[in-house]
């Protein structure tokens, strides 16, 4: 692993500090997981866009910069120590996009890549239902055949699809085929929610936001594969979803939905808030100088997969080890700041407060973390399932 930036790497970081340093919204903006803050926070996508800097590593004909990885993460840890917005298109543009390179048709990637760089089109993600979370192969929404219209009906019921209040379209698993075993018989469609048949019923989160919505499809034609993208398709091939959408999971454990540069930004604001308010505490100074080491041990361990991902490999269920350390570390950083603020904390607006109640899902969302040990015990380690 070679741990030395190049001439032209260096360049992409001071280009990219120095664009965020002039346009990062000042006062920062309010939460994206409300109406208004998520009106707010399109203006700042389609800004990034202007510039090329919503999906970097994107080909330009996409509506990106062509950068490498390694200028990727660049970018997002200058993103991130300037304090950028969080990103609303996040399960677009890192969750989605990377499957629509890996399994879309060149007509789907030339549709659905440029408007989702634009935060035209906004994705969530469909795959939880009522009955089917950590054991998602036992959803139940069905894709029915429609041979004479040449394509699907879709009907059944999604829920806890983040911002799918405020989305354009969704991702998600459908059964095509009722008699096939759990994995298998699984498609992979992506929806327009203005379709007629789609009902999306928004509610609010535990701490106020109220980005959540459940999704209810009432029989709603999706077109076959890539013959009509504005009405969404199918992604892959029939009956083999699964695969697809374990690669969707890779993104979302691994390298693309938690880079580092996230964590190296809160341990570095931890270590502020410690010089001005701990008073040289010896405890409290333990849990910031952990948290610090572990947010630099989550960086090394990136590098080490993208030299791998760079080399050909693929990170495969390694991306459950990184999904267990990154969200127990963001828990970790902002309750050693809580402990900092004491009383302080409970005061409305902190920061490190709502940071603290949203890190505490970090364990539940992108699969529950007792399922990522199960899967890093069986599929890393290689133990026995039982
Ligand atoms: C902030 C947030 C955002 C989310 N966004 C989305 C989204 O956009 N789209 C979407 O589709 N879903 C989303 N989800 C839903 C998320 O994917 C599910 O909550 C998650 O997969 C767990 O499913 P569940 O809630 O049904 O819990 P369950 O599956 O019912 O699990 C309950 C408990 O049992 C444990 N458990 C279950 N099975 C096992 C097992 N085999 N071994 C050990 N323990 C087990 C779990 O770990 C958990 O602690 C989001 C969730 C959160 C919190």
């Amino acid at each position: 692993m070679d741990l030395t930036w190049s001439a032209d790497e260096k360049a992409f970081r001071a280009e990219a500090r120095s664009w965020l340093e002039a346009h990062v919204p000042d006062p920062a903006l309010p939460s994206g997981d409300t109406a208004a803050g998520f009106a707010l926070h399109l203006e700042w996508e389609r800004a990034l866009f202007e510039t090329g800097y919503s999906a970097v590593s994107w080909p330009v004909e996409y509506g990106g910069r062509a950068a490498s990885l390694w200028e990727w993460l660049i970018f997002e840890e200058e993103y991130y120590r300037v304090g950028a917005p969080q990103r609303v298109t996040q399960n677009g543009i890192f969750l989605l996009a990377p499957t629509i390179f890996e399994y879309g048709t060149d007509a789907q990637r030339s549709y659905y890549l440029p408007r989702m760089a634009a935060a035209e089109d906004l994705w969530g993600q469909g795959w939880s239902e009522p009955n089917a979370g950590s054991d998602l192969a036992s959803l139940t929404s069905r894709a029915v055949r429609d041979e004479a219209a040449g394509g699907w009906r879709l009907t059944g019921q999604k829920t806890w699809t983040t911002r799918g209040a405020f989305c354009t379209h969704m991702f998600g698993l459908f059964r095509s085929d009722g008699d096939a075993e759990r994995h298998r018989g699984l498609t992979y469609f992506m929806v327009p929610l203005d379709e007629p048949g789609v009902t999306v019923r928004g509610f609010g989160r535990l701490d106020g936001d109220e980005g959540f919505a459940e999704v209810f499809l009432d029989d709603v034609f999706v077109p076959d594969g890539d013959s009509d993208p504005a009405r969404g398709g199918v992604l892959g091939d029939i009956d083999q979803g699964w695969g697809v959408a374990m690669a969707t999971t890779t993104s979302e454990r691994g390298l693309t939905l938690r880079s580092p540069g996230r964590f190296r930004a809160t341990a570095t604001r931890l270590i502020d808030l410690y010089r001005e308010r701990a008073g040289g505490d010896p405890q409290l100074a333990d849990a910031v100088v952990q948290g610090w080491i572990e947010a630099e041990a989550y960086e090394l361990y990136t590098l080490s997969d993208v030299t791998q991902i760079t080399s050909g490999g693929s990170p495969g269920a390694r991306s459950s080890m990184n999904k267990l350390f990154w969200s127990e570390l963001d828990v970790k950083l902002h309750l050693a700041a809580l402990d900092i603020l004491g009383p302080d904390a409970e005061l409305a607006d902190e920061p490190f407060m709502k940071g603290y109640e949203f890190a505490l899902s970090g364990p539940i969302y992108a699969g529950t973390n007792e399922i990522q040990r199960n899967i890093a015990a069986e599929r890393v380690l290689g133990l026995p399932r039982k």
